[in-house]
């Protein structure tokens, strides 16, 4: 029997080898949306992760058919109230690159003792029976400046609680042990296994 097929709704490539080695003990075949050239770009304007991931998992789903999963993430650091949050992708504006939203996150901090921060992901996944919703996330800290060369987004600026390095500085096996994406996709792959066994 094939494995059921499941459609991974990002243009992150950085974001599809986490979800593709994260998964990879899961009986599905992952899909990318290199196979739909002509879908539909989804404008992430809710003001929730939740709302966002959804959108993207729902739409997919209603343009492709197949069953699809969704991410969303957010960088919430305590000093500034939880920001950036749902807005981390443009925090320096609306096409801001990951280094100018780096940059003005270290400019912001500038001075201030309290770093704490966590990755939030929300994973979404909808099927014919409607949008499920898993939730993980990563606590640690605001580095004072940037290190390491791996990953993306904010990762050379943010390092987990129970480790002196950035998630940059580890290489993806170690990021995937303890990330907010792999939180909630082990929370995902066992529902997954559950319905599917
Ligand atoms: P989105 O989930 O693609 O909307 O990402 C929101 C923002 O968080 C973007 O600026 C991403 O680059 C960043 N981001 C998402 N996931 C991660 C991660 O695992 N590490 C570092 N930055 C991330």
């Amino acid at each position: 029997m094939h494995p059921p097929k499941l459609l991974v709704s990002t243009r992150n490539q950085h974001k599809l080898d986490e979800i593709h080695a994260i998964m990879s003990g899961t009986a599905v075949e992952l899909l990318s949306l290199a196979s739909f050239p002509s879908a539909p770009e989804v404008v992430e304007d809710a003001d929730t992760l939740e709302g966002n991931a959804s959108k993207k998992s729902d739409q997919l789903f209603a343009f492709t058919g197949l069953d699809t999963v969704a991410d969303d993430t957010g960088l919430e650091v305590m000093a500034l109230n939880g920001a950036p949050g749902v807005y981390s992708a443009r925090f320096a504006g609306e096409n801001s690159t990951d280094q100018q939203n780096r940059d003005l996150l270290l400019t912001k901090l500038h001075g201030i003792q309290d770093r704490q921060a966590q990755f939030r992901t929300i994973i979404a996944f909808t099927t014919g029976s409607g949008t499920f919703l898993f939730e993980g996330s990563c606590k640690g800290r605001i580095a004072l400046a940037e290190t390491g060369t791996y990953g993306f987004g904010y990762d050379s600026i943010f390092i987990p609680d129970g480790f002196n390095q950035s998630f940059a500085e580890m290489d993806a096996s170690q990021k995937n042990q303890v990330s907010h994406r792999s939180r909630a996709l082990k929370r995902f792959s066992s529902y997954l296994s559950s319905i599917i066994s």
